[in-house]
């Protein structure tokens, strides 16, 4: 087990210059929240409209991403709207980074991190600690789980660790029209159950192995995404009509 900091010889000195007492003396505390849901549930469209809520009250914030599916450090939704974003790195020490905003004069109300199944474990510890240490209020999203139903390390993180979870209320439907809950990796017609876990959206590749080659052989397939049921993930069943409308389609 790690604790907060634990990589870190001195995780208070990235923040030292930071007030953690309101003018009373009493605790101030951010809160750390999840919002979380499939793909194409609005997620990013949500995490937009927060960041212009606290805006309009005079809050400021800072937007993270990590691998938005734009390609760029921006925060993009299906929708069409879009917001320049701080690109979070593998290796990006969040303290660090809302530290440097600070130094410059920039003081921050909030975070919003989009696509932030993709953050490190420590990342979401670093996260919780800007929450309880400087009040910051941070605003999580994205998918709980990869292609094969398993949790994302960082999704499992703030699961552990946020002060609110919220499932996003936006439901995309199954084929068959129970919500869906899992994000099915199609080539071929068929349900991938193996593959990198950090494929998740348009930064994928393209390249899967073919079940019936040698492994050293990859060939480029079409590759797409589907929101199913817990039964037809299970079943692995993309229903009578497949690709259908509105799905995402990687070649
Ligand atoms: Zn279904």
């Amino acid at each position: 087990m790690t604790t907060l900091g634990d990589s870190d010889p001195d995780p208070t000195d990235a923040l030292s210059p930071l007030p953690s007492r309101s003018a009373t003396g009493t605790p101030v505390r951010g809160r750390l929240r999840f919002c979380y849901g499939p793909m194409d549930c609005g997620k990013s469209t949500l995490a937009l409209q927060i960041d212009h809520n606290h805006a309009r009250q005079g809050r400021r914030g800072l937007l993270l991403v990590r691998h938005d599916r734009s390609g760029e450090p921006r925060i993009s939704s299906r929708i069409g709207i879009t917001r320049q974003a701080t690109e979070v790195g593998e290796d990006t020490d969040l303290r660090q980074l809302i530290r440097r905003e600070w130094v410059a004069g920039r003081h921050l109300d909030y975070l919003i991190v989009d696509e932030a199944q993709f953050l490190s474990p420590a990342q979401v510890e670093q996260l919780a600690e800007l929450a309880d240490e400087v009040a910051l209020d941070v605003y999580c999203f994205g998918i709980a789980t990869d292609f094969r139903s398993r949790l994302f390390p960082g999704a499992r993180r703030l699961f552990e660790l946020a002060d609110e979870l919220q499932p996003v209320q936006v439901e995309v439907l199954c084929w068959c029209g129970v919500p869906g809950r899992f994000n099915a990796r199609v080539a071929d017609g068929e349900v991938l159950r193996e593959g990198d876990t950090v494929a998740v959206a348009d930064t994928f590749s393209g390249v899967v192995e073919k079940k019936n080659s040698p492994p050293s052989e990859t060939e480029s397939t079409t590759i797409r995404y589907q929101v199913l049921c817990r039964r037809h993930f299970r079943l692995g069943d993309l229903g009578p009509a497949t690709p259908r409308h509105g799905q995402l389609r990687l070649t």
